[in-house]
């Protein structure tokens, strides 16, 4: 295993260059087998557990590493902070896969930096084992993630409102550019840095965008012309719709979708407060620090084109240095967006369907079915599910004869009882599917997931796991959970152990950012 470190060729504006600080005793406690291979890292968490330990605790360096933690900017829940950074984290590196992309190789929890503030640098177990766990659910979900490749106890503590075991997680993304970094120099005005960094996100992010030759360089890196950026803008706003109608499908909820938070390459990053949506309600939050809802279920779509609009007004002075010029470049981009999420929204919503293309009418099936769920109270995930599994031929005709039946009976009154409306809708959604329920069937079955990772879940296992981890090394709960969770759309053995909703509602459920 050998890395590199481009983003710290870019210069000494973009990050501090800093060791990790060395933990007392670290422990492989998790380690992402399928992921390493898929990186060319050649080591076996049996074999080399002691190395691995050491790698990604931070205690040895990796070969050709230098590592760094990255400056960034963002708005956190709406206020600008112009200086967050790595305050926990190091960035060791990067490593190419058999593809030749890029991936950074990220510790968290690894010690302090120029950029902590009052942190200790540290990270507590749980929330590394939660990190985990719910970006391996999300990855084999097919929603774009970073992922972890280990976790390793560190074997001190870390203090919260109580003593915890800590940890240090390692981190793969294609890289840790966030809108926040882009502010980062704009709110310095730091024009040359911000035109560097663009041409770093289009070479590592959208290759197929080309900057021209002839373009002006600076130490070694070709600057993006008007038209690149414009480009690269476009290709950053299509990653965010991929992003956050995935999350819509499988009722993610992020939490705290600050700028600081969100990758221009468009994949899940910070798991801290997240949590998966149980009954439909597009008001749904489960974090204790969002108490204005601003990052409700419901709020994601607008609140990332928010973020969008804070991005663009980063890009403007690289697109024109006449604002009125540059704005009436990017807001066409930002009309096109707000279609393109409210389009693809739909459209992924037809297909939970069994629909596989939008036509007139869909978009009131989708929305008075999400109406019903909501009065309702009904499980987002287990409605989908059940709605698939009870579909066929016979039940599909039986519905349709008793929606004739009862249409043709004189003065059929319409007693507005929800279960009637249940039926109603019922038998629009038969008559839309109708012509090839078994294209339905299938469209459903890879659309649908039968497993998330619910909440109540997440957290008995967390629970458990850190008291067998400490007791005897023990993580078969959490093994057992992942197991499941990896396979999302195939029914296993234990797949119904994960399956059930909360009893409660997890109307007591509150998240926390993982710090
Ligand atoms: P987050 O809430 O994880 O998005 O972090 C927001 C900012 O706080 C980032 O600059 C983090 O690096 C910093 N931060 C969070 N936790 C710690 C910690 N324990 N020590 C130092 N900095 C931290
Ligand atoms: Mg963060």
């Amino acid at each position: 295993m050998k890395l590199s470190n481009q983003y710290h060729q870019l210069g000494q504006s973009f990050s501090q260059q800093t060791l990790p600080s060395p933990v007392a005793q670290p422990i492989l406690l998790l380690w992402n087998g399928p992921l390493a291979q898929s990186l060319s890292i050649n080591y076996s968490s049996q074999k080399d557990s002691e190395l691995l330990a050491q790698y990604f605790s931070g205690n040895q360096l990796i070969d050709g590493s230098t590592p760094i933690a990255q400056a960034y900017s963002g708005h956190q829940f709406g206020h600008f902070n112009p200086q967050l950074g790595d305050g926990r984290a190091h960035l060791l590196g990067d490593i190419t896969d058999k593809q030749g992309q890029y991936w950074d190789v990220q510790l968290k929890g690894s010690g302090t930096s120029f950029f902590s503030r009052q942190g200790d640098g540290r990270c507590a177990l749980g929330p590394a084992l939660r990190e985990y766990m719910m970006s391996e659910a999300m990855f084999a979900l097919g929603v774009p993630t970073t992922r972890c490749l280990a976790v390793v106890a560190t074997g001190e503590a870390v203090y919260r409102e109580r003593a915890l075991p800590g940890a240090v997680v390692t981190r793969i993304a294609t890289s840790h550019i966030r809108v926040g970094t882009f502010q980062y120099f704009a709110a310095r005005k730091d024009i040359e840095s911000l035109k560097k960094l663009t041409s770093f996100s289009i070479g590592r992010h959208f290759p197929e965008i080309k900057l021209a030759s002839s373009a002006e360089v600076i130490s070694d890196v070709i600057l993006p012309s008007s038209q690149n950026v414009i480009d690269f803008f476009a290709a950053v706003l299509n990653k965010q719709v991929a992003l956050v109608v995935s999350w819509l499908r499988v009722g993610f909820i992020h939490g705290v979708m600050n700028t600081d938070n969100t990758a221009i390459s468009g994949e899940t990053i910070d798991y801290g407060p997240c949590a998966m949506m149980n009954h439909y309600h597009s008001d749904t939050v489960f974090s204790s620090i969002d108490r204005n809802a601003r990052y409700a279920f419901g709020n994601q779509s607008k609140i990332i084109q928010w973020n969008m609009a804070r991005l663009a007004d980063c890009l403007l002075p690289l697109i024109d240095e006449d604002e009125d010029i540059a704005l009436a470049k990017i807001t066409p981009l930002l009309h096109k967006f707000a279609n393109d999420l409210q389009y693809r929204y739909f459209e992924m919503m037809v297909n939970k369907l069994g629909i596989s293309e939008l036509a007139d009418g869909d978009i009131d099936l989708v929305n008075d079915l999400l109406g019903i769920m909501s009065d309702m109270k009904l499980d987002y995930t287990q409605s989908f599910v059940t709605l698939a599994a009870n579909l066929n031929q016979a039940e599909v005709d039986n519905v349709l004869a008793m929606k004739v039946a009862q249409e043709s009976a004189e003065g059929a009154i319409d007693d507005e009882a929800e279960q009637d409306k249940w039926q109603q809708w019922l038998s629009r959604w038969y008559v839309r599917i109708a012509a090839d329920i078994s294209a339905a069937k299938d469209l459903m079955a890879k659309t649908n997931p039968l497993v998330i990772p619910r909440n109540h879940h997440v957290e008995v296992i967390l629970a458990s796991s850190q008291t067998s981890y400490q007791e005897n090394g023990d993580l078969s709960d959490l093994n057992k959970f992942l197991a499941v969770v990896q396979q999302p759309y195939t029914q296993l053995d234990n797949t119904h152990n994960y399956q059930d909703t909360p009893s409660d509602g997890d109307e007591n459920y509150h998240t926390f950012c993982g710090t």
